[in-house]
């Protein structure tokens, strides 16, 4: 195994501890999703190996080679995450790979993966993603639309919401990040007091899961700062 891997996921879970610290917060509260996006079967082991459980892949058709390849030997607590855009032609793939769906973001969506995890016999455990304001592109949906989107899906009997996840818009300007990350749980808390609930708050990446912890991340989503530069994005 090679030292790097481990070495940078023990950085990365002592830094983690040391933010939920500094605010008060159990560590324990705290997950780690490696985001394996581009990176080798072979690697991804070794970072099981290390300790991770939870995989984060951004396309759904990367995520399917990779599974193929290492299904049945990885342990069963090993749990893979689509972290990407998610197009509704690929939904169906994408609830028979994933345990979790980070990226839904309209109801069209959701009903789709409801659909297809009936067909599956399973409940697809999913996060809303919530776009804050910023750039115009990108995935996620308003603030102002959460709520009737989580009555939507409330509806519907093969899809759950355990809770919410963001990109910040600005990720590189550090003073954006942390107002972002604090309005995320914000929101979080106005919908649980309107009735849902949503223990998830899935926020911060390599340059700012620090701070993503101190404003109440529950899982963040690591990959650089583990694996290394990539290729793309
Ligand atoms: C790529 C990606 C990450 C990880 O980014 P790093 O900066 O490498 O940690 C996290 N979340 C999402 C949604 C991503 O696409």
């Amino acid at each position: 195994m090679s030292d790097h891997i481990v070495e940078s996921i023990s950085s990365v879970y002592k830094k983690i501890s040391h933010a939920a610290m500094r605010v008060g917060r159990d560590p324990l509260e705290v997950k780690l999703l490696a985001v394996t996006k581009t990176v080798s079967p072979e690697v991804i082991r070794e970072a099981v190996d290390a300790g991770v459980r939870l995989l984060g892949e951004s396309r759904v058709q990367e995520a399917k080679e990779k599974i193929a390849v290492l299904d049945g030997d990885l342990p069963d607590t090993v749990s893979w995450q689509m972290i990407g855009n998610l197009q509704s032609n690929k939904a169906k793939l994408a609830v028979q790979l994933f345990d979790m769906i980070q990226s839904v973001d309209s109801v069209d969506l959701a009903r789709k993966i409801d659909r297809y995890a009936s067909e599956a016999g399973k409940v697809q455990r999913v996060l809303v993603q919530v776009k804050l304001a910023g750039r115009e592109a990108g995935s996620g949906i308003s603030p102002e639309g959460l709520i009737v989107l989580l009555e939507e899906i409330g509806e519907l009997h093969n899809i759950v919401v355990e809770g919410l996840m963001t990109i910040p818009p600005f990720p590189e300007i550090p003073e954006d990040v942390r107002p972002c990350f604090r309005r995320l749980r914000e929101i979080r808390d106005g919908a649980e007091r309107k009735g849902f609930k949503l223990p998830e708050l899935s926020m911060g990446m390599s340059g700012d899961f620090e701070v993503a912890v101190e404003e109440g991340a529950t899982m963040v989503r690591v990959g650089s700062a583990i694996f290394g530069r990539r290729l793309y994005q």
